[in-house]
């Protein structure tokens, strides 16, 4: 029974929680450590935008008060000296956003290496989970925010911080008292300003999401062009890919409405300030408390402020949607993990290789279980076909031999190794899988041909390209073995492909074989002419088979029925057909039509 073998349960990868923001942000400001030189450079010229920001208004009072008013001191030092500053200034800032921008794009790269890095090594349960779309989303859309609060946003903080505490210093040294007075405006404009981060926020993050949804509605449509075209689903398709794109146009005109709602108010509250100033400052001037220069200086000071207490609140806004995106990548980077590879181990042993299922019991997910305690031997050397109806579970099972899945319980021996003992990578070179419907890759055909093993003989290959039936079209492509194979290059059929997955299985010289009906797509006659063939070629190796077809049971030397999540029957095909059972159910009517 299931007991036999207490493994402790395997669990396919379920969608970790999304980070918190404190984590998340520790998180970004290690990457952003990395870039430190950037960080400091950038940080500088902040400092130095602040001081000359600071000391051109004090020039400015100079300029007034002893140029101006009391003719003590010529203008035109004054003049050279803010035209110099504001120079020097421009250099300062188009230097800050030459760093920042840098830092930004660094790190935007280093996510998106991350983050693919992370895809290849994910394992399949994972891509069962999530959408095409989605995945491609994270490492494209989902990053803007993250480049742009890293780089500009972390930086532009900082010095809209710098700016606020430089002026206000000036402000209290100049005239405490009046500095309180223009200061009635900044708490409503904080107020206004987070709360408008805190309203817009949520709505950014749809519009996010949103645009996700979009680019995996046009993913599918794009992939499913076929189907689409070929069922007259372009209306169907046009509707829900409309509805999205028409979800991320209300969602943005919604941010926009409460955009306009606040920042007409944000740009209006400073000019409370100036009122004030204007109002006791003036008195005071009137009154001989305050100079002329003194009262320009405050309105000048004043007016720089603006932009900073309006950039917190734009960064406090790009802050949480830079964290929400974030927070998610890091959940799938640190949450999702990649199959777990045996401490110490095990290598496979020299020779044929058996492989053996021993009360194997899995299932996707929580759901029900699609095989359920299911033995099964093949012999070191032998070649043994799984039959099924569709969906009795025979892709599931061979997907278990390269450790696509894990069993969920009892073992998987290849060689008389728990393929969970056996390193993955020793494992998949010995264990050659040929899928259902296979890809290739967009290059030449010989290299689709030699993808599993580079430095193969071809005179190997080409033994392999006649056992698998690719000789027979190859010559008819435009530049044979070098035609360039997929969305650039020639398309083969469906057939062709199967042959040429086939052929490219041989040429590895993996111990054990795994074909999941491999010839499905060959018309009967090459199928006939291919089985004889393969078999010379399969000689001395380990081999499952799964098949619907009669035709390719022949390559077997001997037949197993797979029927709710066990083996059902097993002998030769001849044996099956005269026990009458569910082989015979199977193929029956085939074996009565020839
Ligand atoms: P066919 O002959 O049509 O290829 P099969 O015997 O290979 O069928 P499987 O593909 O192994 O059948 O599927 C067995 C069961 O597992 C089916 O009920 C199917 O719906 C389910 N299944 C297959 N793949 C997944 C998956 N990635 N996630 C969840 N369920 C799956
Ligand atoms: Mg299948």
């Amino acid at each position: 029974s299931g007991e036999r073998f207490a493994m402790p349960e395997y669990r396919n990868p379920v969608d970790p929680p999304d980070l918190g923001l404190l984590p998340t942000f520790r998180r970004l400001l290690r990457l952003w450590r990395a870039q430190w030189r950037l960080a400091v450079w950038g940080l500088s010229c902040s400092l130095g935008y602040t001081l000359i920001s600071t000391a051109i208004p004090l020039l400015l009072q100079r300029a007034i008060d002893r140029a101006v008013v009391a003719h003590t001191q010529s203008l035109w030092p004054y003049l050279g000296g803010i035209v110099g500053l504001a120079a020097l200034r421009f250099g300062i800032n188009f230097s800050r956003r030459y760093a920042t921008a840098r830092i930004g794009i660094r790190i935007e790269a280093r996510m998106r290496e991350l983050l693919y890095e992370a895809y290849l090594r994910f394992p399949r349960a994972f891509y069962d989970r999530h959408a095409t779309g989605q995945v491609l989303s994270r490492a494209t859309n989902d990053l803007y925010p993250i480049r742009y609060f890293i780089g500009w946003g972390l930086v532009q903080g900082a010095q809209s911080l710098m700016m606020i505490v430089a002026a206000g210093i000036v402000l209290v040294l100049v005239d405490a008292r009046l500095a309180l007075y223009t200061a009635i405006a900044m708490p409503p404009i904080t107020v206004l300003a987070l709360r408008f981060a805190r309203r817009v926020s949520p709505i950014s993050r749809q519009v996010q999401e949103r645009k996700g949804d979009v680019t995996e509605a046009a993913d599918e449509a794009v992939v499913g062009i076929e189907m689409v075209q070929a069922f007259g689903r372009e209306d169907d398709v046009r509707g829900r890919f409309g509805g999205k794109a028409e979800a991320v146009r209300d969602t943005v005109l919604r941010q926009a409405g409460v955009e306009s709602r606040h920042l007409p108010g944000l740009y209006y509250l400073p000019s409370l300030s100036i009122a004030a100033v204007v109002f006791f400052g003036g008195r005071q001037v009137i009154g001989g408390q305050l100079s002329i220069g003194q009262f320009v200086l405050f309105e000048t000071l004043l007016l720089q402020l603006v932009w900073p207490l309006e950039a917190l609140g734009w960064i406090t806004n790009l802050a949480q949607r830079a964290l929400a995106s974030a927070g998610r990548s890091f959940a799938w980077l640190d949450g999702i993990e990649p199959l777990p590879e045996p401490a110490s181990p095990r290598h496979l042993p020299a020779g044929p290789l058996e492989v053996r299922f021993e009360a194997v019991r899995f299932a996707y997910g929580g759901e029900t279980e699609v095989l359920r305690d299911l033995d099964l031997v093949v012999e070191p050397g032998s070649i043994v076909a799984i039959c099924g109806s569709t969906g009795a579970g025979k892709t599931s099972l061979l997907n278990l031999l390269p450790r696509f899945y894990d069993p969920t319980g009892g073992r998987v021996l290849v060689g008389g190794v728990d393929t969970r003992d056996v390193s993955i990578s020793e494992l998949r070179n010995d264990v050659a899988l040929v899928t259902q419907r296979p890809v290739l890759f967009s290059v030449p055909l010989r290299e689709n041909l030699t993808a599993g093993r580079e430095d193969a003989d071809w005179d190997e290959v080409l033994a392999a390209c006649f056992a698998a039936g690719v000789d027979a079209f190859a010559s008819e492509l435009p530049h044979e073995y070098d035609t360039l194979i997929g969305e650039r290059g020639v398309n083969l059929s469906g057939g062709q492909r199967q042959r040429v997955a086939l052929a490219r299985a041989l040429v590895t010289g993996a111990r054990v074989i795994v074909l999941d009906d491999p010839l499905s797509a060959v018309d009967t006659i090459t199928e006939r002419r291919l089985v004889s063939r393969l078999r010379p070629a399969l000689a001395g190796r380990t081999v499952l088979v799964a098949t619907q077809r009669l035709s390719t049971v022949e390559l077997a030397d001997r037949a197993v029925v797979l029927l709710d999540g066990r083996i059902a029957e097993s002998g030769t095909p001849r044996e099956l057909l005269r026990a009458g059972g569910a082989f015979t159910t199977l193929f029956g009517d085939e074996v009565a039509a020839a």
